[in-house]
C-alpha cells in the first residue's frame, strides 16, 4: 500500500514540471530619415527603431515572432508605425550603409 502511494506522488510531480517561458522584445535604432510628421504637419527628422519579438524559454530567445519598424519624430517625439514605403526607404539605406 505504501509503495503505491509513493508512486502516485511521483506522478503528481511530473505533471507539475516547471517551464519558464515568456515574450521578450528587442529594440534598436537603425536609421534617421526625413518624414512628414502628422503632429508637426511638416517634414522632420525621424529616428527609426526596429523592434523584434521573441518567444523565450528559460530567458533564451528561441522563436522569432516577427518585428516592426517605428519612426519617432525628433521634434515632438510622436511615435508611429512605419509605412511600408518608409520601411523600404530605411532598409535600402541600411543596405547602402553596409555596402
Ligand atoms: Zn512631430
Amino acid at each position: 500500500m505504501l509503495d503505491a502511494n509513493v508512486c502516485q506522488s511521483f506522478h503528481g510531480m511530473e505533471h507539475n514540471m516547471f517551464f519558464l517561458f515568456g515574450m521578450r522584445s528587442k529594440a534598436k535604432g537603425i536609421a534617421q530619415v526625413e518624414s512628414v510628421c502628422t503632429k508637426c504637419n511638416r517634414a522632420t527628422m525621424h529616428a527609426v527603431v526596429e523592434t523584434k519579438k521573441f518567444f523565450t524559454l528559460f530567458f533564451i530567445p528561441v522563436i522569432p515572432l516577427g518585428g516592426n519598424h517605428f519612426a519617432k519624430c525628433g521634434v515632438c517625439g510622436l511615435m508611429k508605425k512605419c509605412s511600408p514605403e518608409l520601411k523600404d526607404q530605411v532598409q535600402s539605406r541600411v543596405m547602402a550603409a553596409k555596402a
